[in-house]
């Protein structure tokens, strides 16, 4: 029992509030608070549609909201540079070299980028130094202070909002176990030993997962999107992560298109959990089809992939706060059938202050937890399922 992914439960979740389109719709997800979690089991996860926010890991219900979030990667090993993602690396390598780029011809775009970034990073003559660095997630004020800067100019937050304890806990915190290879890291972009931009990633087993990026909007006409993801893109081809996930995408969010400009890029299959080419979702998308788009064939060499025909639920009217709907009640796409999700109960264990005890030892006391845990075994799968433990405090 020792060395479990630990999770307190925070249950299904229904919100008015989507920030992506603020249309008060309803938005629809699963949620645990993370205590300590494996990269492996991250990685598992986000295979399954997860994501976090801080400790806060969640699996939106693409089904019931308003805008469905896809997740969405890249194999970097296949990476197609475009001309526009050519010319913000050469623009870049202007400025922080003072010299235009030496192009060698390069036999992929992986070659491409490798000889770009090596020209530039590490540079330094009498006026220009810049650097790229690796590092842990820690705070800084150093960091802090650009975060800052970057929120209120770039999303029109006030100086009162942006606080420590929020940077902190959003860009700092996280429940991975860290080693020198996978877990939370700050990539840090500095010239003349300034910073100027920081890229949040998660590093996974088979995934560089950018998290955030700030720059100092001084820079902001030098498209640092695109120059950062251009960079991480290197990072997972070079370091074998071979994945680049970019987080969600939604087709009707234009402020997220660009994330399919990065190719070939993949989406998540909601109800199978697979991958599939993005341009089979936006075919359907750009011919009207709603926005919720699932395929029941998965096999990616048919070219006529089927999609299915999914009955919209009833909206949830009323949100009560003390009994929520389970993820059975909303269809929760690509999550263990009930037979599955009871099967994993015999392995799942409860913490309770300090001590750690199969459920099935208090099971006959609180019978009421093996909701819980049912529901938790159906939305985190069967890996992570059979590998976790729900702590309770006193
Ligand atoms: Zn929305």
């Amino acid at each position: 029992m020792m060395n479990l992914n630990k999770f307190m439960f925070t249950g299904y979740n229904v919100s008015r509030d989507c920030g992506y389109c603020r249309s008060g719709e309803p938005t629809e997800h699963f949620g645990l608070l993370s205590k300590e979690l494996k990269c492996e089991a991250y990685q598992d996860l986000v295979d399954r549609g997860w994501r976090r926010s801080g400790h806060y890991l969640y699996k939106p219900n693409l089904r019931t909201s308003c805008c469905p979030l896809y997740t969405i990667r890249l194999n970097a090993d296949e990476f197609q540079i475009t001309k526009v993602q050519k010319k913000t690396i050469k623009k870049w390598a202007k400025l922080v070299t003072g010299k235009p780029l030496n192009q060698k011809a390069t036999k992929n775009s992986i070659e491409y980028l490798k000889n770009a970034f090596e020209q530039i990073e590490g540079y330094e003559d009498q006026t220009h130094s810049y650097t790229v660095k690796l590092e842990s997630a820690e705070y800084t004020d150093e960091k802090f202070e650009l975060f800052k800067k970057y929120q209120i100019s770039v999303h029109h937050e006030s100086e009162e909002e942006v606080t420590k304890k929020g940077f902190e806990r959003f860009l700092c915190s996280s429940p991975l176990v860290t080693n020198n290879k996978y877990g939370s890291f700050h990539q840090l972009y500095r010239i003349n030993g300034i910073l100027v931009a920081v890229g949040v990633l998660d590093l996974l087993p088979h995934a560089v997962s950018s998290v955030y990026l700030f720059y100092d909007p001084e820079y902001s006409s030098f498209s640092l999107g695109r120059l950062s993801a251009c960079r991480e893109i290197l990072l997972a081809a070079e370091e074998k992560y071979q994945f680049y996930y970019m987080g969600y995408y939604i087709h009707k969010c234009t402020k997220m298109r660009y994330k399919g400009d990065y190719s070939p890029s993949y989406l998540l299959n909601p109800e199978t959990n697979d991958w599939l080419s993005i341009k089979h979702f936006t075919q359907l998308w750009e011919k009207g089809a709603s926005d919720y788009v699932t395929f029941e064939n998965v096999d990616e060499n048919n070219d006529e992939l089927k999609s299915k025909r999914v009955e919209p639920l009833p909206k949830l009217s009323d949100i009560d706060e003390e009994e929520p709907p389970s993820v059975y009640e909303r269809s929760l796409p690509g999550i263990l059938d009930e037979d599955a999700a009871k099967s994993l109960l015999r392995k799942n264990y409860i913490t309770i202050g300090d001590s750690t005890l199969p459920l099935n030892a208090v099971l006959g006391l609180f019978p009421r937890l093996e909701n819980l845990y049912i529901e938790a075994n159906a939305a985190l799968g069967s890996n992570v399922g059979k590998d976790y433990t729900l702590v309770f405090s006193q």
